[in-house]
């Protein structure tokens, strides 16, 4: 494994006079303080013994009984029993790779996909194979030539891996449509789905779409995460998987760690019970929405003809592409330049590709720092498309080459 390009480019974007929107960090100063206070003082005062001991493997039952009525909310039916609690839902990824895949087993993704999902991946040399996305998500026809072409190879992909709901980095969801598509596909070519869903609750509208967990329980290993959804800082995640798996992944984690930490499982089980957490996510939305407005009004307003991008309806992510000729691991390092950061393209896929795309999250500066940010950014692509348009004059640029993909990109080089 190698740390990549994208670790320097955190380092440098997290200064104060850098308008970032590199990390997909949640806006946790959202969040009220003073009732996380009380939540953590009320674990040591009602339970110091038990929070500062060993925990089971699996999780407490307490939290794992919270967890099954987030999914509730999200008309996610599941039981207890079914779930384990990770660290965050990064370990669950880990797991569930170091559980299924053998090196060079293929497992298909969404391209792009998350940074840490390929991380995961890599870290088990598996044969990543992309799926392309549009505004609805993975194309489902595409998979299925993939599913057709590989049988006919005689091989089979270990699970297709999936982030249904406002996809990191894409910004777009499956459509219900394709949902079902994709259940068939996954039965009728017998391959596992594991379904990733940090952002499935923090849909602008309060919208929720359909888990494909409902539509093929047998099939599906689910990861969940309160990240997004309280705080990455307690890093709680969960998978809930049918139980022959669940019982394989429990001996995985014990082996990585023996347990997940009593003290922050207990901070999450009374902040649920506690706080009123579904108000808490309604704020989050709101906070979200906002930004995303002015992030979208901003790009109308500042970008140059030829640049697209997506049109997110929940979480924090706007997928971009440049016209030819600008290769977007140079713009990113001339746009520190200019004060402002992004995570160009090609981290997000396995085979190199994405040398035209880059990913834009708005979740952490204001809506002025938002607007001042884009400002600066459109002026960098106006003046590269002069650059552009200097040298290839009106033939056009060359499509960006796929370069060699980075071996393994190290996982924490994205933080969220
Ligand atoms: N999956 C996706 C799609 C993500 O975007 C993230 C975090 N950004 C994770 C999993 C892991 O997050 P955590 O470990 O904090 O739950």
């Amino acid at each position: 494994m190698s740390a990549s390009a994208i670790r320097a480019l955190f380092a440098v974007a997290s200064r104060p006079e850098i308008v970032s929107f590199a990390g997909g960090n949640p806006a946790v100063e959202a969040l009220d303080f003073e009732a996380v206070e009380d939540v953590v003082r009320q674990v040591i005062r009602d339970a110091g013994a038990t929070a500062l001991q060993y925990g089971v493997g699996q999780g407490r039952p307490e939290l794992r009984e919270h967890l099954v009525t987030v999914m509730g909310a999200e008309g996610i039916t599941a039981h207890a029993d079914e779930l384990i609690v990770t660290a965050g839902g990064q370990q669950a990824l880990e797991l569930v790779a170091s559980c299924f895949v053998d090196p060079g087993d293929i497992v298909i993704a969404e391209g792009p996909t998350y940074v840490g999902g390929i991380g995961a991946l890599a870290s088990c040399q598996a044969d990543v194979r992309h799926v392309a996305m549009d505004d609805h998500g993975m194309q489902v026809d595409q998979l299925e030539d993939l599913l057709a072409e590989l049988q006919r190879e005689g091989r089979r992909a270990k699970y297709i891996y999936t982030i249904p709901n406002h996809q990191n980095p894409g910004g777009v969801s499956l459509s219900v449509e394709r949902r079902h598509r994709l259940a068939e596909l996954a039965d009728a070519y017998d391959v596992m789905v594991l379904e990733d869903n940090p952002y499935g609750l923090l849909d602008f509208a309060g919208k929720v779409y359909p888990s494909i967990r409902e539509l093929i329980p047998d099939r599906t290993i689910y990861v969940g995460t309160v990240s997004k959804t309280f705080a990455p800082g307690v890093r709680t995640g969960w998978i809930a998987a049918p139980a022959p798996v669940r019982d394989k992944l429990v001996l995985l984690r014990e082996a990585a760690d023996l347990c997940p930490s009593s003290l922050t499982q207990m901070v999450v089980e009374t902040w649920f019970a506690t706080q009123p957490w579904r108000e808490q996510i309604d704020s989050f939305r709101d906070v979200y929405r906002e930004k995303a407005e002015a992030m979208l009004r901003a790009l109308d307003e500042e970008m140059p003809p030829g640049v697209s991008w997506t049109r997110p309806s929940g979480a924090f992510y706007i997928w971009m592409t440049v016209p030819a000729g600008i290769d977007t691991d140079d713009l990113a390092a001339k746009a520190i330049g200019r004060r402002v950061a992004f995570v160009p393209g090609r981290g997000f896929y396995a085979d190199g590709s994405g040398g035209d795309r880059l990913r834009l999250c708005y979740s952490q500066p204001s809506p002025e720092r938002i607007r001042e940010g884009v400002t600066r950014f459109g002026e960098l692509l106006y003046d590269e498309l002069a650059l552009v348009r200097a040298v290839y004059g009106t033939h056009g640029a060359p499509e960006p080459r796929a370069r060699p993909a980075d071996p393994a990109p190290s996982r924490g080089q994205e933080p969220g």
